[in-house]
């Protein structure tokens, strides 16, 4: 199943260094209590307390867009089970990304997950992503990975200029459009990649 998904990859293009990534995350330790069978199904699967571990393609589609560099400072919002990090992680490392998450029990799994797998260049933080995470500021880029009604300003201000962020914009009844924004002159210049269906951002710049 984890060839499939792989072939499926190679044929639209997502970039080898993603797809080697992939192969050396166990998806199976990021799905909480989900039968091992469906680690690698392409959809997305039930984490507790609501929130949901993101389809395989989608995270591929999104580090893609993201494209992480070795040294680059990256923030990621909604942590969940840890999985998107850990994939961008492997990508940076040694450099540490740094990720948020709001829900405390989520934090908390997600940091055993990601321990389990022997990744150790993650900062996960319990906090309100949302307001960003100044103390590691300014980034170089920034992903969201929960659907928000618009780019949080905090977020905004914590990028570099020439940072680049990217968030699935919209609402929560017709899904969200999956927007690239980069920070030019102080302003976002957005580009927009596409329709997705993400759980709600909550907290100060949410729903
Ligand atoms: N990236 C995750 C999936 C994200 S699901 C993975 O790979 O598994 C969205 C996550 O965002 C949920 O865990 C939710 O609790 C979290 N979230 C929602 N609002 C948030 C906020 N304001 N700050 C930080 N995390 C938030």
């Amino acid at each position: 199943m984890k060839d499939q998904l792989i072939s499926k990859w190679e044929k639209k293009g997502i970039n080898p260094k993603i797809i080697k990534a992939f192969k050396s995350v166990p998806r199976e330790n990021f799905i909480d209590t989900n039968p091992i069978s469906k680690a690698y199904l392409d959809q997305p699967l039930s984490i507790g307390n609501g929130q949901t571990i993101s389809q395989p393609t989608t995270v591929m589609i999104m580090t893609q867009i993201l494209d992480p560099k070795k040294n680059e400072n990256i923030l990621e919002i909604g942590t969940g089970s840890g999985y998107q990090a850990a994939i961008i992680a492997k990508i940076i490392e040694p450099t540490v990304l740094t990720t948020t998450e709001i829900i405390s029990q989520l934090a908390k799994q997600a940091k055993n997950n990601l321990k389990t797998s022997g990744i150790s260049n993650v900062n996960v933080i319990h906090t309100d992503g949302g307001i960003g995470y100044k103390q590691n500021a300014p980034y170089d880029k920034i992903i969201i990975t929960a659907a928000c009604p618009k780019i949080p300003q905090p977020l905004v201000k914590q990028l570099k200029q020439e940072g680049s962020i990217i968030a699935p914009v919209g609402d929560l009844t017709y899904g969200q459009e999956m927007i690239k924004a980069k920070k030019v002159d102080g302003k976002l210049k957005k580009e927009s990649l596409g329709r997705f269906v993400f759980v709600p951002l909550k907290g100060e710049y949410g729903f």
